[in-house]
């Protein structure tokens, strides 16, 4: 897994530019916090449950069916609306669902460990890129974490994650100030 710093700065992010205005930040928040949700699941290692089980890391606490209910229990708690399923609604939803699975996503492009049960739980079929996988795997625990092998993942998941989120952020911020300047430009010689 890259490290939940790394998880959190994803979608925090991934809401910053697409998140509707009306309750921004706590959207904000909230995304950078489920997408560090599924890491819950370490505690399985100290359960005793394999790391290949379906309730094993990187299993069913990676999918989309857990990312679909995270995000569904987060809207009852945080943005009950009546009636529900309106425009912004869902645009929060995908948000939320989105961040959960940027997590599996973000382990799919790691270097070690097993792949992400997408599909769970209906198969535990584990997942990772084909092609690609430059991100070094984290450590788990917090001892292994502050040693060398922690500096060198924290150097690789800048080097393929910070950089790209920070720099697609920035345009996409970019892009809204365009878009915003253009409509005002728009109203002012109608
Ligand atoms: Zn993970």
């Amino acid at each position: 897994m890259p490290t939940i710093f790394t998880h959190a700065l994803t979608a925090a992010a991934l809401a910053g530019v697409s998140a509707p205005s009306a309750g921004r930040w706590k959207l904000i928040l909230l995304c950078g916090l489920v997408s560090v949700i599924p890491d819950l699941d370490v505690i399985s290692f100290y359960l005793g449950i394999p790391y290949a089980h379906m309730l094993g890391h990187r299993g069913l606490s990676h999918s989309l069916f857990c990312a679909f209910v995270v995000a569904l229990v987060v809207m009852e708690i945080f943005f009950r609306v009546d009636p529900p399923a309106t425009l912004r609604w869902w645009r929060r939803f995908i948000l939320l669902f989105l961040s959960v699975v940027s997590h599996g996503a973000l382990d799919a492009l790691t270097d070690g460990g097993l792949g992400v049960a997408f599909l769970a739980p209906f198969s535990n079929e584990r997942f990772f890129f084909p092609f690609w996988r430059p991100v070094k795997v984290s450590p788990i625990g917090m001892n292994s974490f502050f040693s060398e092998r922690g500096a060198a993942v924290m150097m690789s998941e800048v080097k393929h994650i910070w950089i790209p989120v920070l720099l697609c952020t920035l345009g996409g911020l970019g892009l809204l100030l365009l878009l915003f300047l253009r409509s005002r430009k728009t109203l002012k010689t109608d």
